[in-house]
């Protein structure tokens, strides 16, 4: 970690450190709300709060920031948990902002007797037509002024549940001429009678953001609070809610902002892909095609790959789209290195070599991984009757074909060369079969003179009776536009790709018969794939991680 160089955040954190802040009280915190599974724009975040934490030595809470009981739910907490973990970041201390309900609400009725807060029980409708615009000052509540006593009894009978959702809020008294539309006294509290899924019915009033999220740092003693740009405007707010309250010898929390990262051909809002769910677009947070860290997992990235990923685009000052190859160019990356070979024919047609002796099979070497010597080796069988991929074989193909065509030779992958001898079609004129000769002294590694002859094509294959049949999952791009939620006349939902899924059979190499759910492998020529937990002992299923190549070349 000290070896990256630093980036814009790790250089305030340095200017601090020149200016007397103790590395000691350093401490940051990665703060989701749990109203949905985390995304690939988080990954950025969380990369940055733990990323500083192992730079500095210095302990990064786990904080779920759950003030919306209408959104948030407990599947989200375990599965933010699991994200975080698979990811490969350790949290020092979980924690909820709920677990701050009582100390708020202290300081908020604190606030109502310093004459800083006042219950307004307006409509939000009269609320909103009062906040005046960025250049004309606001109009005062005519609640403003009620006296510390009123305010004090009827904040309590709000927190009591004695009135209906909507009739009464606890706000800020600021400044309604603030020149920060946020300044002009924010709303702290609102009615909500909604259980929540850790403190249950205990409370029916619920503090809003900002009066949580500083508090909540200050409570933790976070040293640096990083958010994303749009709470830019929020910071003055944040400051304000922390004179509040800071005392004397205590951290007062930093927060500094960084840009949100945008992934091309997709969304990143937690709103948006719970409706990919909520419509069915999506089998559920983990489809193999959502940008979310589980999807991702479930696709058959890695999570080095996702960190690398997010070390290269590193932090920006401005929001900006990254192009969705670059985190494909990232697991090809890590999976070429660590996935184990093997053949599969997502395509098949039927080859019959007809100098083989009928009824025999052949166990041939075959390297697991020629980036990986520890890696071994594998038996795989070879027999009279092989599939080869249908775009293999051309009856008649110029010299730029280096597949297999009528006359032609090839190499079978660990196997012998054969030639093309004569092909078989059907009425419509589809080829159905392709009759080859072999040489026997070819084989690969066998040290003769034949084994070493250069042919031009290495092709894979599977041998017919003994291949295993698999579902194979084959994923495209969710969205056919680059940016599919910035178009001003149109929804997100209008560019979904009607073909983003294609289910096939595959015929695969008996050795994956022992595959574990979540093992990668490389089928060769084709790509890299991941056994889905769909899959059992009588049926395999694969999904397609990412091509060998980037096929989407612009
Ligand atoms: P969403 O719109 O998806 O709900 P959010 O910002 O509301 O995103 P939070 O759960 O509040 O989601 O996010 C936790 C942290 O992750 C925040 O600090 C937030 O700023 C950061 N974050 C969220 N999305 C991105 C993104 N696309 N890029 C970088 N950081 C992000
Ligand atoms: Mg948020
Ligand atoms: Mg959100």
């Amino acid at each position: 970690e000290a070896s990256k160089p630093l980036n814009f955040i790790e250089h305030i954190v340095e200017e601090d450190l020149k200016n007397g802040f103790s590395r000691a009280d350093l401490r940051f915190r990665f703060p989701p709300e749990p109203n949905g599974y985390l995304h690939i724009g988080h990954a950025s975040s969380i990369c940055l709060n733990f990323g500083l934490g192992l730079r500095y030595n210095a302990p990064v809470n786990l904080r779920f920031d759950d003030t919306n009981p209408a959104k948030e739910e407990q599947e989200y907490v375990d599965a933010i948990k699991r994200d975080v973990a698979w990811l490969g970041f350790e949290w020092d201390k979980k924690c909820y902002a709920s677990d701050y309900f009582q100390q708020l609400y202290d300081w908020a009725v604190q606030l109502i007797k310093d004459g800083k807060a006042y219950v307004d029980s307006q409509s939000s409708e009269e609320m909103a037509t009062q906040k005046g615009t960025p250049n004309a000052p606001g109009t005062e509540s005519p609640y403003r002024n009620r006296t510390v006593e009123e305010n004090l009894d009827l904040f309590e009978s709000m927190k009591c549940g004695d009135f209906e959702e909507g009739t009464h809020v606890l706000r800020a008294k600021i400044d309604m001429a603030s020149s920060n539309m946020l300044m002009r006294d924010p709303i702290l509290y609102r009615v909500l009678h909604k259980a929540h899924h850790r403190t249950n019915t205990d409370w029916c009033i619920y503090p809003m953001y900002d009066w949580t999220h500083g508090e909540s740092d200050y409570i933790e003693q976070v040293s640096h609070s990083l958010c994303t740009l749009e709470f830019a405007m929020h910071r003055e707010l944040y400051d304000w809610c922390l004179d509040q309250v800071v005392e004397e010898g205590k951290i007062r929390p930093k927060q500094r902002e960084f840009a949100r990262r945008n992934l091309s051909h997709t969304v990143v809002s937690k709103r948006k892909l719970l409706k990919l769910v909520e419509e069915g677009i999506v089998t559920g947070w983990d489809d193999p095609r959502m940008p979310t860290i589980s999807g991702l997992r479930r696709r058959g990235y890695t999570p080095e790959s996702i960190r690398n990923f997010a070390d290269t685009i590193g932090i920006a000052k401005r929001d900006n789209l990254i192009d969705v190859s670059l985190l494909e160019f990232h697991v090809r990356e890590h999976l070429n290195k660590i996935a184990p070979r093997a053949m599969a024919v997502l395509d098949p047609l039927k080859v019959v070599i007809i100098n083989y002796p009928e009824g025999e099979t052949e166990w041939l070497d075959a390297e697991n991984n020629p980036e990986d010597v520890s890696a071994g080796s594998r038996k795989v069988p070879f027999s009279q009757t092989l599939y080869i991929e249908k775009a293999d074989f051309k009856e008649e193909a110029n010299k730029k074909f280096f597949r297999l065509k009528l006359g032609g030779e090839v190499r079978l992958k660990n196997g012998y060369i054969i030639k093309a001898e004569s092909c078989t079609k059907d009425t419509d004129g589809n080829i159905t079969e392709v009759q080859c000769t072999y040489d026997s002294k070819s084989k690969s590694g066998s040290g003769t003179n034949e084994s070493l002859r250069k042919v031009k094509g290495t092709l894979h294959w599977v041998s017919i009776e003994h291949a295993l049949e698999a579902e194979v999952r084959l994923y495209d791009r969710l969205f056919i536009d680059e940016s599919p939620d910035t178009h001003k006349d149109k929804d997100f939902m209008d560019f979904i790709n009607p073909n983003s899924l294609e289910v096939i059979t595959g015929y695969l190499e008996p050795s994956l018969q022992d595959t574990a759910i979540g093992d990668r492998v490389q089928f060769q020529r084709l790509g890299y794939f991941c056994v889905d937990p769909d899959s059992t002992s009588k049926k395999l299923v694969f999904n397609r991680t990412v091509g060998l190549r980037d096929s989407w070349a612009k």
